[in-house]
């Protein structure tokens, strides 16, 4: 059965390896056993249940909490080609009707359903005759008081064990802690379930933390660096949403704002605007965002900080789903921490104290200045190896530490002191920095010994520095208005026994990282916009949101194989038979005249063997192995040196001499200039001819050593062609 299910993975949906987890998660399915499955957002979690559905007798129930949500799953479906449908209260109950009709007959293979459908008296008993093969209940932590969306109709789903004892039930959700896991497993009453839980860390996302101080300009040059690509960007409060929409509007971006207190359909109107690409950036409170699945978002700001990392992680998981590469920039300042803290004076003792612990977690991580990834998945419990994660400011390198650290925070402490540890971060670097406020002034504070002692750093770098030195402990802040005070281990510092890392950060582009180079190679830009733009018309006249129809990915991999016959369009990953019949003629022919008119190549190989790869099932590894050997062939033909092959093909030099060989055996190349010297091949030709062996060795210690093993084998290999 398993073989079967890779079979319907790659016809339906062009897919030719499982993500982490993907494969044990149906295995489950398959086998019957209950399961609770954790994937963070974009992990591929809806493809654990939709393929064993398929492949197994009877219609899967698919519970879902929103009906947005399901609209786009099933519009999906229907687009590879699967018989799917939704019931819900905004179809006519005609055709909620039809649905019934057709589920009883057993013409789906999947249907989506809220949770108080499913658990209605009517609906169960109804179900009662019908074949099912199993219940998948996605984001299964609102079944959860532990999760961060409860959903009171969830718990009603209880009963679906007592009811159906023989059918399996899948959770799924992409939310991390163990508590929630256990909750979900013993709400549903699931049996010795398989539990499944993935990383949570998202390579793809490129996690930047910086202090808010140019305002706009910073979100301007993220927004910038995206032309055309569809962008979240999440403000604390709602007249700042307000606010930065118009401003952005103004300057001339797509914008539409989206808050809690916007008019129900406004707010409806423009989350749609923003799913069909109407509009590219929605300017957004923390109310955005359940029930969006887009999965092109190219990048998510945060004008404010959020209230706690979980928010953030959830918020700025939103980018990338696509697993392209994806900005999460974020610009903090110390006043989004009184903002929230202020927010949070109305809560009860016990849930204020939590919340406080974890708004300092989120401020900890934004001054801090460990890597961001790492930083991220320790705080869900996950410890991340590996010395750089190549995408974030701190790995990348944007922070540059200062060299007079010891000096420079000597001089913040003594300043700090000197104003009786009873201002705020604020204030005390306008001192430091000699400024002529005007509260400055009226406390005299012009006069203290430390007034204009870092007169000559700006005041933007002082005032991180307050903050680090806050995050590393030599300082703290106290109070009802955060007013900076010394620590016991000021002292060290003082004393010159400890020095504090100080950094100050560089703005930096992210767009020329590896990670980001990979995601781009090969890819002719021009044909991707055109792509896209060829993909918006089709959107348009089918009524569907652009990244349903295609997502980004499989766009780039078409405008980086550029194929135009049906064969080689069949082949590009993310594209199955459905799709392949009702666009390949069309986009291969787009194709084909773009690359003719701008004279580039088309249907790049290597197609052949993507194809036997396929039928032979082999994975992308061993591919992109098949690839490098193809490259190489390519360009020994030009006469390419090893050494520059081995760079260009990502591969060391003994195995690109080991293709090379079997490139001269293939070609039946009988000369082995220019990689050996005519001198050299002479000599090895003479040293080989007096050896009756094939050995390399003999020959080897024959020419004293002083030609290389490498040159020897190639040489040789020539010399079997000539004879
Ligand atoms: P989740 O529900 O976990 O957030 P999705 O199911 O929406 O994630 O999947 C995210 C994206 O990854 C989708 O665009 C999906 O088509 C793609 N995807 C899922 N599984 C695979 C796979 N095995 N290979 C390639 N892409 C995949
Ligand atoms: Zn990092």
């Amino acid at each position: 059965m398993f073989s079967e299910l890779k079979k319907t993975v790659l016809n339906y949906w062009g897919y030719d390896s499982f993500r982490p987890l993907q494969e044990k998660a149906m295995i489950a399915a398959l086998q019957k056993r209950d399961s609770v499955v954790v994937l963070p957002t974009g992990g591929g979690k809806s493809l654990c249940f939709q393929a064993p559905a398929i492949v197994m007798p009877g219609t899967a129930l698919i519970v879902s909490p929103l009906i947005s949500l399901m609209k786009d799953q099933v519009d999906s479906l229907k687009e590879h080609g699967i018989a799917a449908a939704k019931i819900d209260s905004t179809q006519s109950e005609d055709r909620n009707r039809q649905v019934a009709r057709d589920l009883k007959e057993g013409n789906l293979k999947i249907i989506y359903l809220s949770p108080e459908r499913l658990v209605g008296l009517k609906f169960i008993e109804f179900i009662k005759n019908i074949d099912i093969s199993f219940f998948a209940i996605d984001e299964a932590h609102c079944i959860s008081m532990w999760g961060h969306d409860f959903r009171p109709e969830y718990r009603q789903m209880r009963c679906l064990r007592e009811l159906f004892p023989d059918i399996p039930i899948h959770a799924f959700t992409a939310t991390a802690t163990s508590q929630v896991r256990d909750d979900i497993s013993r709400q549903l009453n699931l049996a010795n379930p398989g539990v499944y839980v993935g990383s949570f860390d998202r390579p793809n996302l490129i996690f930047t933390a910086e202090p808010r101080n140019k305002g706009i300009r910073q979100v301007k040059r993220i927004i910038d660096k995206h032309p055309g690509d569809s962008g979240i960007i999440y403000c604390i409060k709602r007249d700042d949403v307000d606010a930065m929409s118009a401003k952005l509007v103004e300057m001339g971006y797509k914008a539409l704002p989206y808050h809690a207190g916007l008019d129900k359909t406004v707010r409806k109107n423009n989350q749609q605007a923003f799913v069909e690409e109407k509009t590219d950036i929605i300017v957004a409170t923390v109310a955005f965002g359940m029930g969006i699945d887009k999965s092109n978002v190219r990048y998510v700001i945060h004008a404010g900080m959020p209230k706690s990392l979980e928010h953030y992680q959830q918020e700025s998981g939103r980018a990338g789903r696509d697993s392209l590469e994806a900005e999460c920039s974020l610009f903090y300042s110390g006043s989004d921490f009184q903002i929230w803290k202020f927010l949070m004076k109305d809560m009860q003792k016990d849930a204020r104290e939590i919340a406080l612990s974890k708004l300092s977690d989120m401020y900890d991580y934004c001054t801090g200045t460990i890597c961001r990834h790492k930083a991220i998945s320790s705080y869900f419990g996950q410890a991340l190896n590996g010395k750089s994660c190549g995408a974030c400011d701190i790995c990348l390198g944007s922070l540059e530490s200062v060299s007079d650290s010891l000096v420079i925070a000597q001089k913040i402490i003594s300043c700090v002191a000197r104003l009786d540890n009873s201002f705020g971060a604020d204030y005390v670097s306008k001192v430091l920095v000699g400024s002529k406020d005007k509260r400055v002034l009226l406390n005299n504070h012009d006069n203290v010994s430390t007034y204009g002692i870092l007169s000559d750093h700006p005041k933007g770098a002082v005032r991180d520095w307050i903050e680090q030195l806050c995050s590393t402990g030599y300082l703290v802040k106290t109070g009802e208005y955060n007013v900076v005070a010394r620590t016991p281990e000021s002292r060290a510092v003082l004393k010159g026994e400890e020095t504090p890392k100080l950094y100050i950060t560089k703005t930096k582009s992210y767009d020329k990282t590896d990670m980001v180079q990979k995601q781009w190679e090969g890819v002719d830009q021009g044909l991707f916009e055109e792509l896209r733009q060829i993909r918006r018309v089709i959107a348009d006249s089918k009524g569907l949101p652009a990244f349903i129809v295609f997502g980004d990915a499989v766009l780039r991999e078409l405008a980086r194989f550029r194929p135009v016959t049906i064969r080689q369009f069949s082949g590009i990953k993310g594209i199955g038979k459905a799709k392949t019949a009702e666009y390949g003629h069309h986009i291969c022919r787009k194709i084909r005249e773009y690359c003719e008119r701008n004279d580039i190549k088309m249907g790049i190989e290597p197609f052949g063997e993507y194809d036997d790869d396929f039928k032979l099932g082999k994975t992308r590894m061993q591919r992109s192995a098949v690839d490098a050997r193809k490259k190489a062939f390519r360009y020994f033909k030009q006469g390419f040196a090893v050494d520059r092959v081995a760079l260009k093909i990502e591969r060391a030099e003994s195995t690109t001499v080991q293709y090379l060989v079997e490139f001269i055996e293939k070609n039946n190349v009988d000369d082995p200039f220019p990689w050996v010297s005519r001198d050299e091949s002479e000599q090895i030709t003479a040293a080989a001819l007096k050896s009756d062996e094939e050995k390399l060795k003999p020959i080897y210690e024959k020419l004293g050593g002083k030609i290389s093993y490498d040159k020897i084998r190639i040489a040789l290999a020539c010399l079997k062609n000539k004879s």
